[in-house]
């Protein structure tokens, strides 16, 4: 079964290549990010997600890790791409530990990488049209510095088990996306 997960800053494309990928390779694509924006409606919860999401600050583990693995689960070993999860090392731990209880792992990590001048335009842009609160610029900001400070460290990790294909996220949607299906049909 193939388990991959999608990398990079904010507006680098994630969510558009994994939900490109989702769909060819019949995968559930499961972002913690729409995850998360799927609870805003209810109550108390909703309000706290959303006051984290606002500030362009990080969930905190505990709660995204359950939902996460929930989710897998819910996928029934049908394979999965993860989008936007896991950013801490924390939750790459749990990550970890969680499919290999459970018998699963990651085949692949695609990074996708794009300059910070470059993804801060496209949020902005995406901004216009996606009716997300966060995609503004003084979140975009904040969500770079967490970025860097408690996300990009994780790559590390799995560059250590040499599961990591860098992609060139500058090109358009669909060069990008045969990109990433060459390196996976490899
Ligand atoms: P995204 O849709 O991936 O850009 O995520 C939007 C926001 O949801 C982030 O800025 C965080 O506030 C929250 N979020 C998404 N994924 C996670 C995660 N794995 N851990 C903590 N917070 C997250």
């Amino acid at each position: 079964m193939t388990n991959l997960l999608i990398f990079g800053p904010p507006g680098a494309g994630k969510g558009t290549q994994a939900g490109l990928i989702a769909e060819k390779y019949h995968l559930a694509h499961l972002s913690s990010g729409d995850i998360l924006r799927a609870e805003l409606s209810h109550g108390e919860l909703g309000a706290k997600i959303k006051a984290f999401q606002d500030a362009g600050e990080l969930v905190p583990d505990s709660l995204v890790i359950a939902m996460m693995e929930k989710a897998i689960l819910d996928t029934r070993n049908g394979g999965f791409i993860l989008d936007g999860f896991p950013r801490t090392i924390e939750q790459s731990k749990a990550l970890d530990g969680f499919l290999e209880v459970n018998g699963m792992k990651l085949n692949a990590i695609l990074n996708l990488e794009l300059s910070e001048a470059e993804a801060t335009e496209r949020v902005l842009t995406r901004g216009k049209t996606s009716g997300r609160s966060d995609d503004n610029a003084e979140t975009a900001k904040a969500r770079f510095t967490v970025y860097h400070n408690q996300t990009a460290p994780i790559l590390e990790h799995y560059k250590a088990q040499g599961k990591v294909i860098n992609i060139d996220g500058r090109p358009s949607i669909e060069e990008v996306s045969q990109t990433i299906f060459n390196e996976l049909d490899k």
